[in-house]
């Protein structure tokens, strides 16, 4: 019988792949995971200092962690992020397709390039470390892929048109791989976050915009990196065995109030 000293979730002997954790969400996840046992593969394509600082707070608190530095969207750079976690740890049992940019600007005047490169790391980039990773899970038997989106991509949000297609697709992407994956005992599940004070939000810092994106939160404010973590640690841990194929909703009640 299991002592009631059992951590409610375990992920030791687990590796981690979770791209974009140099800052905000993907460090907060880094770490979250590492506190629970697994093996984490920490991942950016640009700020390398920043991700070999959150490979040594892993390593601080006892843990396991490599940093690759890694451009999720360029397929190449996706096999190296899975090849270096099985040449040092052995497996990849989850992958968190955490990296992601916004680059706002209005329809009419969004040019091609601005487009593009959000579409190509948000959502080809996460299905580029999908299709990297799949071939190991689907020989195995065994994965589980959390896809992180946004509220966004339900609500729509003016100005983004290129960030908000882009996680609007994820959820559809989430539902169908789940459906195709299911039989090789791979979950593939999303979250949608709401306002999470991260760099990527940074323009709520203006008391202008923070009052009124404040006053549509039901708890009144933004949600920490940390509070993310845990919903994104919770929805790959065995207490979410029946879930796959759905978006769960974390945005501290948003809507109209
Ligand atoms: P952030 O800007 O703080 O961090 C983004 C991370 O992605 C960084 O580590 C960066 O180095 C990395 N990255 C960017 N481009 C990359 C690329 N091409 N390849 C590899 N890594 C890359 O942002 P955040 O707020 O922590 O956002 C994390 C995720 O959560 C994103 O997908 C974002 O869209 C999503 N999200 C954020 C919020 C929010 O309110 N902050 C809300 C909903 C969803």
């Amino acid at each position: 019988m299991k002592s009631c000293k059992d951590p409610w979730i375990s992920f030791d002997g687990s590796t981690v792949i979770v791209t974009g954790s140099s800052r905000g969400i993907g460090r907060a996840t880094a770490l979250e995971f590492a506190r629970l046992g697994a093996n984490v593969v920490v991942n950016a394509s640009k700020s390398v200092d920043e991700m070999l600082k959150v490979v040594e707070e892993i390593k601080a608190i006892g843990g396991n962690a490599i940093g690759v530095q890694a451009d999720v969207s360029i397929f190449e750079d996706c096999v190296k992020i899975v090849n270096e976690s099985l040449k040092t740890f052995g497996s990849v049992d989850i992958l968190v397709n955490n990296a992601g940019i916004a680059i706002p600007a209005m329809s009419w005047k969004m040019d091609d390039d601005v487009w593009r490169k959000v579409l190509d790391v948000n959502l080809t980039g996460a299905m580029n470390c999908i299709r990297a990773v799949l071939p190991h899970m689907i020989e195995r038997r065994r994965g589980i892929i959390v896809n992180v989106s946004s509220i966004a991509g339900i609500y729509g949000l003016i100005g983004n048109s290129n960030y908000v297609a882009s996680k609007a697709a994820l959820i559809g992407l989430t539902r169908s791989l789940a459906m195709e994956l299911s039989k090789y005992n791979i979950r593939v599940v999303g979250v949608a976050f709401g306002f999470i004070e991260t760099e990527m939000t940074a323009w709520l810092k203006e008391p202008k915009w923070r009052e009124r994106y404040l006053s549509r939160i039901a708890l009144g404010r933004l949600g920490t990196p940390e509070e993310a973590a845990n919903i994104i640690v919770f929805l790959a841990s065995n207490k979410a065995s029946y879930i796959t194929g759905t978006t769960i909703i974390a945005d501290g009640g948003f809507g109209q109030l």
